[in-house]
């Protein structure tokens, strides 16, 4: 069964405060948009296998957030929906 990333869909946004702050963090998009010259139109499972985590056996989505306040990137692992 497919299933989506819900941030990655529009259906909700990042909700994940800085672990170090705790502010609350900018979502950067998905892991998988800073990866090399891909397209957007390849298959995402495709592009999850690039990345090197094995995220494909969890569903998850992995998002880069940014923090302001510390001017530092984090990932947060997203559970996809189905
Ligand atoms: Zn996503
Ligand atoms: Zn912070």
């Amino acid at each position: 069964m497919d299933t989506i990333c819900p941030i990655c869909n529009g259906l909700l946004s990042l909700q994940e405060s800085c672990p170090i702050c705790g502010k609350a963090m900018e979502d950067h998009g998905p892991l998988t948009n800073f990866f090399g010259p891909y397209s957007p139109y390849r298959e995402i499972d495709d592009l999850k296998m690039s990345n090197g985590f094995p995220d494909l056996v969890h569903r998850q989505c992995i998002h880069v957030g940014y923090c302001e306040n510390c001017k530092m990137e984090h990932l947060f692992f997203i559970q996809e929906l189905s």
